[in-house]
């Protein structure tokens, strides 16, 4: 038997020593069960604590709001950009476009805020 492989059952035998538990679910790195301790969920062959993901559900929310921070920066960006257009337009037509133009990046900033606060704030309940 490997080194590696002889400590991997003495942390599993100390671990449900212990008072871990064997789970039915799987290490997604290396495929060995999962380990309840204390709590946390340990993979005994990566020696390593592994963060569950609750489901599709959740990693879909996290990165719609990865996506909605991005799009607020970019809207930032954009409101930033024609303020400094309007300052310096001298024509009317023009400063009414940007001025129209800001308005939807602010509505559209505006929305994205919430949607961002309504997924986080879902994320925090559930
Ligand atoms: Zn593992």
């Amino acid at each position: 038997m490997a080194s590696e492989d002889k400590e991997y059952m003495r942390r599993m035998a100390d671990a449900l020593r212990s008072g871990a538990k064997m789970l039915a679910e799987h290490c997604p790195v290396c495929n060995s069960p999962l380990f309840e301790i204390k709590g946390q969920l340990w993979c005994l062959k990566c020696n390593k604590r592994v963060i569950k993901v609750r489901g599709e559900e959740d990693v879909e929310d996290a990165l719609t709001v990865i996506t909605l921070s991005e799009a607020a920066k970019t809207l930032a960006a954009k409101i930033e950009e024609a303020t400094m257009l309007l300052k310096r337009s001298a024509d009317i037509e023009e400063s009414r476009k940007l001025a129209e133009a800001m308005k939807t990046f602010l509505e559209t900033l505006e929305k994205t805020t919430h949607l961002k606060k309504a997924f986080t704030e879902k994320k925090e309940e559930g």
